[in-house]
């Protein structure tokens, strides 16, 4: 019995703020009906290989991705960037780079928090995220176990959101450099969750521009009116409509697994828009030379 879609190309594990080892979150996928799955854990790829060797044994084609946090003048835009190579130590430091911003920033939350009088710390926080790259969800979860906010999810309105009196911003990329480490480093970009960007219409050219290839249209929290807009966007700018559960398993923080429909052409589509990263082209023309 399935009871969710084949296809969600936006799944979190512990690996960053998600709530379940790689392997378990797979295993849940598969019990679903999930039969290609993008792994998309913040700022790292360190569940890809774990992740994909439990969608070898269960069917599960899974996809290695990260998901890039960006604030700017904009908005908040992520960028997911999809087929990406764990073994490309050159990301990994860029990613590492990011990683230890996250880390700062949660270390000034916790700051604030403990100026404000609600006592927690950052050695309880990193506990919870059992060496994941560190986010507002692992800030939340020790928030309301120290019983300071009633539910995990009020601690985010009340304290940690933008605006709050926790909030600090985040230190990192701009939307167009995410997108150029991702094109750089042979993967494909798409724009995640695009209503969180609050001028989306003044970015989209320039996003474009910096070679953006997905739109995520297909999004659980999306009524049926911003996917057409994410589908009008999709066509006016010849991008690939992505889409994914943005599955986390902690509070309210996403679609369940698979239960978001995704076109079943999109993934071949995103393939078909990777580009050859510069060293293979260049090497290929030599060879063609000779
Ligand atoms: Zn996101
Ligand atoms: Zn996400």
């Amino acid at each position: 019995m399935s009871l969710g879609y084949p296809i969600d190309l936006h799944t979190h594990s512990l690996r960053s703020d998600g709530a379940l080892e790689p392997a378990d979150l797979v295993a849940r996928a598969a019990a679903r009906g999930v039969r290609i799955q993008a792994l998309a854990d913040h700022d790292t790829l360190a569940g890809v290989a774990e992740a994909v060797a439990a969608g070898e044994r269960l069917g599960v084609r899974v996809i290695a991705a990260t998901e890039l946090n960006t604030e700017s003048e904009w908005g908040d835009a992520h960028i997911l960037g999809y087929f990406l190579d764990p073994a490309d130590a050159a990301l990994e430091g860029r990613l590492r780079w990011l990683r230890e911003h996250r880390g700062r920033r949660i270390e000034l939350m916790v700051e604030k928090l403990n100026a404000l009088g609600y006592s927690v710390t950052l050695a309880r926080v990193m506990e919870i995220a059992q060496g994941g790259s560190l986010g507002r969800p692992h800030l939340a979860q020790a928030l309301f176990e120290a019983g300071h906010v009633p539910t995990y999810d009020s601690a985010f309105a009340s304290l940690i959101a933008k605006d709050a009196p926790a909030y600090v911003s985040r230190i990192g990329l701009t939307p167009l450099e995410a997108v150029d480490l991702i094109v750089a480093h042979g993967g494909v970009p798409s724009l995640a969750h695009p209503f969180t960007v609050v001028r989306l219409d003044e970015l989209m050219p320039l996003i474009v521009a910096a070679g953006l290839v997905g739109i995520e249209a297909y999004y659980g929290a999306h009524p049926p009116e911003m996917t057409a807009m994410c589908l009008s966007l999709a066509r006016r700018y010849a991008l690939v409509p992505t889409g994914g559960s943005d599955f986390h398993g902690r509070g309210e923080h996403g679609a369940p697994l698979g239960g978001v429909f995704v076109p079943p052409e999109t993934v071949d589509a995103l393939e078909a828009r990777r580009r050859r990263d510069p060293a293979t082209t260049m090497a290929l023309s030599v060879e063609g030379e000779s």
